[in-house]
C-alpha cells in the first residue's frame, strides 16, 4: 500500500509500504479521508514527536474509513462498515482511567499513519475508540471528530454558561471549532486572531467581532476594544498569547490556556492579578472516549459544520508539496488528504 512515510525534519517521502498481517483483535481500514493538523506540521518541521513517533515512519493522526480486512476476534465488526477511530487508547486500569481521566492515561496508546491508503487499527483501539458513523456522515466530516473531541475536553473543563462573553485567542482549526461550540452554547463569542479569511470563517461560525492580532496591538486599546470578558481561551500555544490571555480576562474570570507550548517554554504572570483578581486558570489536554464520542455527535447532528473547517483537497502524492507549503505558513483551516 502507498503512505507518506516521514523520514526526518522536513523529509516526507511517499512510498510502497509492506501491509502487516494482522494479529488477534485487529482490524485494517482503508483510509478514506485524512486530514492535515497543527501536530502533523510541529512533527515535520521537527523530524519527530518525543511521545508518538521516531522515523522513519508513517504518520498522520485524523482519519476515517471503511473496514477491509477483520482480524481474529473482531465478531463486533464487519468488513465494509464505515468507521471513524481516535489517535489513542487508554489503558483502562491506571488511576487517571479509574478516575474518568484517560486523556492522562499514564499508557496511552497512540495511532498514527493517516496518510495511508490503509491501516491497522491495534485491538485496544478497537475495543475502546473507535466508532461507527451514519451512512449520510462524510468521511471527511467523520476525520474532524479527533481535533474536535479536544476543543469538547477544553469546554468540559472550562464549563461555559449561556450568556457569558468568551474570548478565543487564535484563528486556526481549534479556536474556528470552540467558536462553533461555544455560539452554540449560548456564549458570546469574540476572537483575536490573524488572516482574514479564517477572521471571516469565525464570523460565518457565530462569532460577534473578531480582532486582528498584529504584533503592535496594545494590550490597553485590546482591553477597551474587547469589554468584559468571563471566559478567555488561548488556542496558539505562544507565551505571549498565554500572557495576554491572563491580561484581557475580567476579575473572577476563566482561562483556559488550550494551546501547548514547546518544551520548556516560560511565561511570565503577575502572581498579584491571578489572586486578587481572583482569576481560575486551568488547561486541557487531548481526549476522552467520552468527549470523542460526544464530538462525534455534534458532528453528526449537524451542530458543527464539518465542511466548514476544511479547506481544500488534495491526493496523497501531493503531501510533500502540501507540507512544505504549511511550514511556509499557508492559511488553509484543514487539508483534506484522499489517498
Ligand atoms: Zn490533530
Ligand atoms: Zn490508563
Amino acid at each position: 500500500m502507498k503512505a507518506a512515510v516521514l523520514h526526518g525534519k522536513e523529509d516526507i517521502r511517499i512510498e510502497e509500504v509492506m501491509e502487516k498481517p494482522l494479529k488477534q483483535g485487529e482490524l485494517r481500514l482503508a483510509i478514506q479521508a485524512a486530514l492535515t493538523c497543527g501536530t502533523d506540521l510541529k512533527v515535520y518541521k521537527r523530524g519527530y514527536h518525543a511521545r508518538m513517533l521516531v522515523p522513519p515512519t508513517v504518520f498522520g493522526h485524523e482519519l476515517a474509513g471503511i473496514i477491509s480486512e477483520t482480524g481474529v476476534g473482531t465478531d463486533r465488526w464487519s468488513v465494509g462498515e464505515r468507521v471513524v477511530v481516535a489517535n489513542s487508547a487508554p489503558c483502562g486500569h491506571c488511576f487517571y482511567c479509574l478516575t474518568a481521566q484517560e486523556n492522562l492515561c499514564d499508557d496511552l496508546l497512540f495511532l498514527n499513519g493517516a496518510y495511508a491508503e490503509s491501516i491497522v487499527i491495534p485491538s485496544r483501539m478497537v475495543e475502546k475508540n473507535l466508532y461507527r458513523i451514519k451512512s449520510s456522515t462524510e468521511f471527511s466530516s467523520a476525520a474532524l471528530t479527533e481535533p474536535l473531541a479536544c476543543v469538547v475536553q477544553g469546554l468540559a473543563d472550562l464549563t461555559p454558561k449561556s450568556g457569558e462573553r468568551a474570548l478565543v485567542i487564535g484563528s486556526g482549526p481549534i479556536g474556528l471549532m470552540f467558536v462553533s461550540l461555544l455560539t452554540s452554547m449560548g456564549c458570546h463569542v469574540a476572537v483575536l486572531g490573524r488572516g482574514a479569511e479564517r477572521l471571516q470563517t469565525a464570523i460565518e461560525l457565530g462569532a460577534e467581532s473578531i480582532t486582528e492580532l498584529r504584533n503592535d496591538s496594545s494590550v490597553e486599546s485590546l482591553q477597551t476594544g474587547l469589554g468584559r470578558l468571563d471566559l478567555v481561551i488561548e488556542a496558539v500555544g505562544k507565551p505571549e498569547t498565554w500572557e495576554l490571555a491572563l491580561r484581557l480576562v475580567r476579575k473572577g474570570g476563566k482561562v483556559n490556556f488550550f494551546g501547548g507550548c514547546p518544551a520548556g517554554t516560560q511565561v511570565n504572570f503577575d502572581a498579584t492579578r491571578i489572586h486578587y483578581s481572583n482569576i481560575h486558570m486551568m488547561a486541557s489536554f487531548h481526549h476522552t472516549p467520552s468527549t470523542f464520542r460526544s464530538a462525534l455527535g455534534h458532528i453528526e447532528d449537524g451542530s458543527v459544520p464539518a465542511a466548514k473547517f476544511i479547506t481544500q483537497q488534495r491526493n496523497l502524492d501531493e503531501l510533500p508539496f502540501l507540507f512544505e507549503e504549511m511550514a511556509k505558513g499557508s492559511r488553509a483551516v484543514k487539508t483534506l488528504i484522499v489517498p
